[in-house]
């Protein structure tokens, strides 16, 4: 592969390493870039997740992996392994000095605004996000000066600039509590067209009166999922079950069986019997599920995040080495100090289970 160094591992070290990958590595069968993971693949990454490892212990960093990058990242080098919320507490709570966050900038800012001490790097500055950069802190300034009586909600994956303009943050797993919960009538729910549509749903489902105004992004990924598939699959796979995230369009959620966070998906398929699973979501999750949860079976294609696919190995290697001054996450400090209270507030609203 390219990019990998010449290795100055010893040849045991190296087989021992490609051992440890291929024990998680050989049940990915819906790779990102298609490859099929054997030991000769482990082997050709082995010096380069040895180098990385070591580089690690070195620099006093821990490696956080979204469980969308690439299976090589999250079963090779990372210390935690989850989704954006997961990630940046077990950060806080590591107190490493320097944190390298797989995953996309958004994901980074929120560890930064959580572990201001820490040195956070991101491996791709390009690692953005449709959702995140669908509104800026001046766009939603704007968005507040018409409804000056709402109260503002962001889902966590907003810029710090949007946090900092917001009253509380929410995640997939509490955005429903946390709004059912508030006092105000009137919510502007940024930045996610489609989790606001759900969100009104699910509150009218409770019989909560709440007018819910939402801004207008959507993921590029769970946008795309809609019911025809899901109607097809059903047909093909008797017993299936389909698992959606919040960000999926409401007729998508509506026909789910089960609709949640990253986490809350993975916990569904760990504790059910299903004989097939069709997961609307980003492909890593099922790469994740094949590795944790060997005995299920997975229909369906795989849709890839962009921006997630710019992690690599050779990037996280790099930032260990040497971090360039654009992939170091700074932030101003007090807008960083408002976007903190603004996460905080989630942490006093949301569910203690
Ligand atoms: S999967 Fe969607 S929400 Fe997640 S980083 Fe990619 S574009 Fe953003």
């Amino acid at each position: 592969m390219p990019g990998i160094s010449a290795p100055s591992f010893t040849a045991a070290e190296i087989e021992s390493e490609a051992e440890r990958l291929l024990r998680a590595l050989m049940h990915v069968d819906c790779d990102p870039r298609g490859r099929r993971w054997n030991y000769d693949t482990c082997r050709e990454i082995a010096p380069l997740t040895l180098e990385i490892n070591r580089l690690k212990k070195e620099k006093g960093a821990v490696i956080l992996a979204h469980s969308y990058v690439e299976p090589e990242i999250i079963y090779g080098v990372a210390d935690f392994r989850g989704d954006s919320y997961y990630l940046s507490m077990q950060a806080r709570q590591a107190r490493a000095k320097m944190i390298v966050f797989a995953g996309v900038v958004f994901m980074a800012e929120t560890a930064k605004i959580l572990s201001p001490d820490a040195t956070v790097v991101v491996p791709d500055r390009d690692s953005g996000c449709s959702l995140a950069d669908s509104l800026t802190g001046p766009q939603l300034r704007e968005l507040k000066q018409l409804y000056p009586d709402a109260t503002v909600v962001c889902y966590i994956n907003s810029t710090a600039d949007v946090k900092a303009e917001s009253d509380v943050c929410v995640t997939s797993g509490n955005v429903y509590h946390i709004v059912e919960h508030l006092p105000a009538r009137r919510i502007l729910f940024v930045p996610d067209r489609l989790m606001g549509q759900n969100l009104r749903e699910e509150m009218k489902r409770r019989g909560v009166d709440k007018e819910i105004i939402t801004s207008d992004g959507t993921c590029i990924v769970h946008d795309q999922f809609g019911p025809a598939e899901m109607a097809e699959a059903r047909t093909r796979y008797p017993g299936l079950k389909i698992v959606a995230h919040p960000e999926c369009p409401p007729e998508v959620a509506a026909a789910a069986d089960f609709v949640g966070s990253t986490g809350a998906m993975m916990k569904y398929v760990k504790g059910s019997g299903a004989p097939y699973y069709l997961m609307l979501t980003e492909c890593g999750l099922v790469g994740r599920l094949q590795v944790e949860t060997p005995e299920k079976h997975f229909i369906g294609g795989c849709r890839l995040c962009p921006y997630m696919k710019l992690n690599s190995l050779e990037k996280i290697r790099d930032a260990l080495v040497a971090a360039r001054p654009d992939q170091v996450v700074t932030l101003d400090e007090p807008l960083r100090q408002r976007a903190a209270r603004c996460i905080e507030r989630m942490f006093e609203l949301a569910p203690t289970d």
